[in-house]
């Protein structure tokens, strides 16, 4: 399985538009690399792919990606586009398909008839496009097994921001030599499917939004908390990285990184609390090979 890394930030990306943090500043002055919108694609072959979320740096990470470049006239190597959940950040590039043929999405039901309400987002649903839900089931596209996993998440504010089941989804992805890995960039909590799944997964992507709880309080960048943004934070009680450094999972990435996050300076506290728990920070343009004989990291993460 060939995994590229299309992006690693979480909305806004790094540095984002309106934001003078110390993180986004140092990104403007080259000192930390930039960051677009998380998203990762996956293949089984390295001629059809798969991606997972679409986000408004869309275009661009196609465009830098040769992988991804048309096979031929009017025609693309992107076959179908999971969404893990219906916050614009994640599924807003899905816009940018409206020149797809026969393009598949995949989501939660509650995910797509969130979506499929606003009349940008229904020709989708429509032939020669379709929009499934995958709430319990696995499918196989384009030689890759996709399983959703249960956890628990909010729905986006535009949509109500409560606490409801199948508002977000993970997935594991597997190929036919057995290679598997997890893509969960969005989440309140690891619970017990997420462990089992990321456990023996070959890689697994977590959700590394925000440090902590009120790290935009904090900061003076925003009045809400991770939490009550939808997003468990990696440190303190509950947070994801006592749950990640738990795992036996072989390759553990953090990615959908918040630009508030110390954890992007080398430099910081988080980001040694990171490199001491054997877990990266994804970043754009990375490429993992996973196979059941080779396992290896061509670049970056
Ligand atoms: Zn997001
Ligand atoms: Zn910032």
């Amino acid at each position: 399985m060939q995994l590229h890394v299309l992006g690693s930030a979480a909305g806004g990306g790094v540095p984002q538009w309106n934001c003078g943090c110390s993180n986004c500043a140092a990104a403007r002055e080259k000192r930390l690399p930039h960051r677009t919108q998380a998203s990762l694609a996956a293949s089984a072959d390295g001629r059809s792919w798969v991606l997972f979320n679409a986000t408004t740096d869309v275009r661009r990470q196609i465009e830098d990606d040769l992988a991804l470049a048309p096979l031929g006239l009017r025609d693309s190597p992107i076959r179908a586009v999971f969404l893990t959940d219906a916050n614009v950040d994640h599924c807003a590039g899905l816009l940018d398909f409206r020149q797809a043929g026969p393009l598949l999405v995949f989501s939660t039901g509650v995910v797509r008839d969130t979506l499929c309400k606003d009349a940008m987002f229904a020709p989708f649903s429509r032939a020669p496009r379709t929009w499934e839900a995958v709430d319990d089931r696995d499918v196989t596209v384009a030689g890759l097994r996709i399983s959703p996993i249960r956890v628990p998440g909010l729905m986006p504010a535009f949509a109500g921001g409560r606490r409801i089941d199948n508002a977000v989804t993970a997935f594991a992805i597997e190929d036919g030599s057995g290679a598997k890995c997890v893509y969960a960039p969005i989440f309140l909590e690891v619970n017990e499917d997420l462990a089992r799944a990321a456990g023996d997964a070959d890689a697994a992507f977590f959700d590394g939004s925000f440090w902590s709880d009120d790290e935009l309080k904090t900061q003076g960048l925003g009045v809400r908390t991770a939490r009550e943004m939808g997003h468990a934070p990696i440190a303190g009680q509950g947070g994801s990285l006592e749950a990640l450094r738990a795992l036996k999972c072989a390759r553990k990435y953090y990615t959908h990184v918040n630009n508030s996050n110390p954890a992007l300076d080398p430099a910081s506290g988080a980001a040694a609390d990171l490199r001491d728990a054997g877990i990266a920070i994804a970043q754009d343009g990375a490429v993992l090979t996973l196979g059941s004989r080779a396992r290896q990291v061509s670049s970056g993460a």
